[in-house]
């Protein structure tokens, strides 16, 4: 399945040369980053005090890992290796889990970041010729204006419409026959769900993918999203940290996410003792820099979990790639005393062809136990059958459910448009159990 490529010679170099490129580029990174003082310090602590004391790829090893605490203690300045007159741009993350992180762009670093995401749009066999509607929300937020640069290099006709309002996206995909859009899949399980509300359906449409990121969602939301829509959706993976989108992206073979090995070292590594594992291993991805001179970042423990595919792809890209995200280290729920990712819960709902678009996972406390409630939007005419096949679709999605995550959740069902609808990030957890 081969598509066309961006930029041929980098996108299926060897290994040999894609590991020659990173010795090189981590180098002059190891150069940019001493003159930050946070790396000053840090890196002096190993020793290593110029680029020339890193000499091959394994000593990477020998540099200590970067945290998101790292970067908020080092706001505001802490990693900035240019003059502030050489920074062309600011961005920050979205401050999921707590303070933004701020990032900064030299003008060639807002270039490479384009190129690469120039580069993930063909891959998916996206041409100068689609219109190209990004639903992100811009700002300081990197999936706005990251995708847009990258779609404005390949040539598309790009609508910045950002992100909300989903009358006038939904009409906006009509005015202009949007063939590609860049969104949540929350988002864009909503907007589905809106269609025929003003008369347009999705026959009135033209579109035929969706670049969807910036947040997990499993394999069956992706099928779901493709079936209803009619469309390929196509994974983005990234983070303001390391650039924002264009870290990895899946090719037309829509088998997981090519790193662009060019650009970023990609570890994974066990999240509890910081061991780097095999290929194939699950564990904490782990990014560095290697085209970043304004902020470039060393081993970043990025907090998600996933794993590199040891073997090649179809595509004939010869960068690795990356699985979908399983979860983030941090978002995994203790539902008394059993591990449960919310990644588990969403893929086995959104297989039930009964579920609707919508979807949320509750945890309180009655008495001293933790309890588990999965609230589902169904279809509306579901609510207009018997009862009694309301009660079997509960009870099938508790034993779905139970079937993975071992405990046996609540399960309620409601009517579309019934819970919080989230227009970039879903915040699918509500966790209202006292904290101690
Ligand atoms: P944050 O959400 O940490 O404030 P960002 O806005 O930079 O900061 O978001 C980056 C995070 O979003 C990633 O670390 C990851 O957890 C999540 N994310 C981005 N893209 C994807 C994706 N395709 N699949 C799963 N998670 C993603
Ligand atoms: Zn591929």
């Amino acid at each position: 399945m081969a598509t066309p490529f961006w930029n041929k010679e980098i996108e299926t170099a060897e290994r040999s040369r894609l590991e020659q490129l990173q010795r090189e580029r981590l180098r002059t990174t190891i150069g940019w980053a001493l003159r930050t003082p946070f790396y000053r310090k840090k890196l002096a602590q190993v020793g290593i005090k110029a680029p020339d004391d890193i000499r091959s790829l394994e000593d990477l090893q020998r540099i200590p890992y970067t945290t998101k605490d790292d970067l908020r203690l080092s706001f505001p300045r802490g990693l900035l290796a240019v003059e502030m007159k050489e920074v062309l741009r600011v961005h920050s993350s979205s401050g999921t889990t707590g303070i933004p992180t701020v990032i900064y762009f030299a003008r060639d670093d807002v270039d490479n970041w384009t190129d690469l995401l120039a580069r993930s749009i063909v891959a998916t066999g996206a041409t100068d010729s689609d219109i190209f509607q990004n639903m992100m929300t811009y700002g300081m937020f990197t999936g706005g204006l990251g995708l847009h640069y990258g779609a404005e290099r390949v040539g598309m006709t790009v609508i910045p419409i950002g992100g909300g309002n989903t009358k006038r996206q939904i009409q906006t995909m009509k005015d202009f026959q949007t063939t590609v859009v860049h969104i949540t899949p929350s988002y864009l399980l909503h907007i589905h769900s809106r269609l025929g509300e003003d008369g347009i359906e999705r026959r009135d449409l033209a579109l035929r993918k969706a670049f969807i990121g910036a947040e997990p969602h499993s394999e069956n939301t992706r099928r779901k999203l493709q079936d209803l829509l009619g469309i390929d959706a196509y994974n983005s993976y990234g983070l303001s940290e390391l650039n924002g989108p264009g870290v990895a992206f899946e090719c037309v073979c829509k088998k997981d996410m090519h790193v662009w090995e060019d650009a970023y070292i990609a570890e994974i590594i066990d999240p509890k003792t910081g061991e780097v594992l095999q290929d194939g291993a699950q564990g904490e991805l782990v990014l560095t820099n290697l085209v970043r001179r304004a902020t470039p970042i060393l081993r970043y423990r990025t907090r998600d979990l996933a794993f590199l595919h040891p073997e090649g792809c179809d595509c004939g890209r010869t960068h690795r790639r990356l699985s979908r995200i399983l979860g983030r280290t941090d978002d995994m729920l203790i539902i008394n005393g059993v591990n449960v990712f919310p990644s588990q819960i969403e893929e086995k709902i959104m297989k039930i062809p009964e579920v609707a678009t919508n979807y949320q996972i509750h945890v309180d406390k009655k008495g001293s136990l933790d309890r588990l409630t999965v609230k589902v939007e169904i279809y509306p005419k579901l609510f207009l059958g018997e009862v009694a096949r309301l009660e079997a679709l509960k009870h099938r999605i508790v034993e779905e459910l139970r079937a993975s995550i071992v405990i046996t959740p609540g399960v309620e069902l409601h009517e579309p448009g019934a819970l919080p609808v989230f227009e970039g990030k879903a915040k699918r957890v509500v966790d209202e159990r006292p904290k101690d």
